[in-house]
């Protein structure tokens, strides 16, 4: 009798497609992503913020111009109630760094550790990265000098290639291109890193990069002790990948460092939006939390519809 019982309650359990709520994850925990993630959980979806760590409120002191503060707030301390007030509204944190966006079942952010499926993604990372200062390298960007190792791989199959950069964004990068290059060399630009299980072709090289050097396109570049290394492409992967860099794996329209959105931040992708200083323009608390606000109520609207 008991047995029967239990087969019934298999047979009448709610098929997980149909009960799970369509999920929203955000990428990173400044006033934009919080913001999201505020307007987004109040509607009732379950909001999982994935943030590195404090962005660009780390790096301030004092904040007197936005609303609710008579006396001047501390950047980390605005950092820290926002995070209290959307974990008291039933948002959940993760303290990781996301190295990529990709394609899954769903739209998915992968970090080193794990992923991240979202029905919705919003971008929330701050403003972009800056370009290391090597000479040519902006003369010959889309020439051999590429942001995103997923886009453009495929035009350096079986060919010697490099990553900028000494991070888990670099090392991803490098992972990506071991795949169809040749060799791999991840130019740290003298960092010591120690970067653990690396693919066979792919090798670490400390030495300063001081020049990229070709007409047409990229065709080696320059130590600092002036030694010389054929390469065909190089890639760009200094510090932390941001917001554009994910939009442009992902497919998503991009303007140099700045995502192009529409006037809901939704980017050219369903389902990816895109808010604060990522998108450009006035680089304020101010405009972060509203364009927060402004991408999870379309955000909402386009997860009732899933
Ligand atoms: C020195 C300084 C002083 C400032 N003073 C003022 C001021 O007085 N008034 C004012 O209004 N504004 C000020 N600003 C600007 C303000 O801090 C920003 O406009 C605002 O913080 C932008 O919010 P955001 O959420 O877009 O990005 P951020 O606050 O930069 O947050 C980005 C988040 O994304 C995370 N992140 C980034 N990359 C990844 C990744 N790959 N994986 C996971 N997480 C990631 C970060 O860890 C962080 O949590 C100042 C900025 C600076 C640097």
């Amino acid at each position: 009798m008991k047995r029967l019982y239990h087969i019934f309650l298999i047979f009448n359990m709610p098929h997980p497609r149909i009960s799970m709520k369509p999920n929203a994850i955000i990428i990173g925990a400044g006033p934009a992503g919080i913001s999201a993630a505020i307007y987004l959980v109040r509607a009732g979806f379950p909001v999982t913020v994935v943030y590195r760590d404090m962005g660009a409120l780390g790096k301030t002191d004092k904040i007197e111009n936005f609303y609710g503060f008579p006396e001047p707030v501390s950047g980390p301390d605005l950092f820290n109630r926002g995070i209290e007030q959307a974990k008291r509204l039933g948002v959940t944190f993760i303290q990781d760094e996301v190295v990529g966006l990709v394609w899954e079942d769903k739209m998915t952010a992968v970090t080193q550790s794990g992923s991240y499926p979202g029905d919705v993604i919003v971008l929330a990372t701050g403003a972009a990265r800056i370009a290391p200062k090597i000479d040519g390298l902006k003369e010959l960007e889309g020439r051999g000098v590429s942001y995103c190792a997923i886009c453009d791989a495929f035009f350096y199959r079986g060919k010697d290639v490099g990553v900028i950069g000494a991070g888990d964004y670099a090392k991803h990068e490098a992972i990506t291109l071991a795949a169809t290059s040749r060799n791999v060399t991840i130019f740290t630009m003298g960092k010591a890193a120690e970067f653990t299980d690396l693919p066979s072709n792919v090798h670490v090289e400390t030495r300063p990069l001081i020049r990229l050097n070709g007409t047409e396109s990229l065709e080696s570049v320059e130590l600092d002790d002036h030694a010389i290394l054929p390469i065909a492409g190089i890639f760009v992967a200094v510090g932390i990948a941001g917001s554009a860099d994910f939009a442009r794996k992902i497919g998503a329209q991009t303007d140099g460092v700045r995502i192009v959105t529409d006037d809901n931040n939704a980017t050219t992708l369903p389902g990816l939006y895109a808010c604060g200083d990522c998108t450009g323009g006035m680089l304020q608390v101010a405009k972060a939390v509203y364009e927060g606000a402004r991408a999870a109520t379309h955000a909402v609207k386009y997860l009732r519809t899933l």
